[in-house]
């Protein structure tokens, strides 16, 4: 059963470093999906969509940091990062990158891609055109000044996000408990090295926060936020690169969607 979209470009076979993993959204077609971002092997950045990661068969699961073979072929979306995966050839894992030796391995997969600013990224958009710019690009913040947990005004899903979780899908038999609705954003405030910056407020897409939000909530009940604050403010930033996503295509937006990337 080909459980991937058509198109009229060619699949080919490619390794891929997995950097970022964005918590899943509901799908009428998946039951739910997410968005990954990743580095070939050969050296080229890529956003995967869509990547319906926890209904995928067990053994093509994949986490951050993992090294997976996949067969991708670029998408529809003008974005060049933006690769489509065949979801049936995903090859289980053929690494891994630890946080040994002082995280030298991730550094020098990520390094070739950090972009001095944020200003810097959106100046290429703007001047060259979201085809043939980098939509996807990576900054060391010269400094974080804030971060932020936000209580969204709903507390739950809205009808037509828990319609698509309910639905009864034959490409995907369920294997997971329903995707859980996170009733906060997560957002920093931070400069990079730009004489013209003025700041930036991004919200965290990241799988991991959310994740840890899930976890400490039930773990520690009311004092989950000190937990949260103690990582993701005070510990995280410190060598932690900004993963410029551009989740909906709105390029010329500078403060826009981004992810987290410890290196
Ligand atoms: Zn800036």
């Amino acid at each position: 059963m080909d459980r991937s979209f058509g198109g009229t470009h060619e699949w080919h076979e490619e390794d891929v470093l997995i950097t970022v993993r964005a918590y899943p959204v509901p799908s009428a077609r998946y039951l739910e999906i997410s968005c990954v971002a990743g580095i070939t092997s050969a050296g080229a950045l890529r956003r995967l969509h869509p990547i319906p990661d926890r209904h995928l068969d067990p053994h093509a699961r994949f986490s951050k940091f993992d090294i997976v073979r996949l067969r991708t072929k670029k998408s529809e979306d003008p974005r060049p990062e933006s690769y489509r995966v065949d979801l049936d050839a995903i090859s289980p894992k053929i690494g891994h990158l630890t946080t040994g030796n002082h995280w030298e391995e991730r550094t020098q997969w990520v390094s070739p891609f950090r972009a001095s600013s944020m200003e810097s990224l959106s100046a290429g958009i703007r001047d060259h055109g979201k085809e043939r710019s980098a939509s996807l690009g990576l900054i060391r913040p010269r400094s974080i000044s804030r971060f932020e947990i936000v209580r969204k005004p709903s507390s739950d899903w809205d009808d037509g996000s828990k319609a698509k979780l309910a639905q009864e899908s034959l490409l995907y038999p369920r294997r997971v408990e329903p995707l859980q609705f996170i009733p906060y954003d997560f957002f920093y405030t931070f400069h990079c090295e730009d004489a013209s910056c003025k700041g930036h407020r991004m919200s965290v897409l990241d799988w991991e926060i959310k994740q840890s939000f899930r976890r400490w909530s039930l773990q520690y009940g009311s004092e989950w936020q000190d937990k949260l604050r103690q990582k993701y403010q005070d510990e995280l930033p410190k060598r932690s690169s900004i993963l410029r996503w551009d989740a909906k295509g709105q390029t010329s937006n500078l403060d826009d969607h981004w992810a987290l990337l410890s290196t």
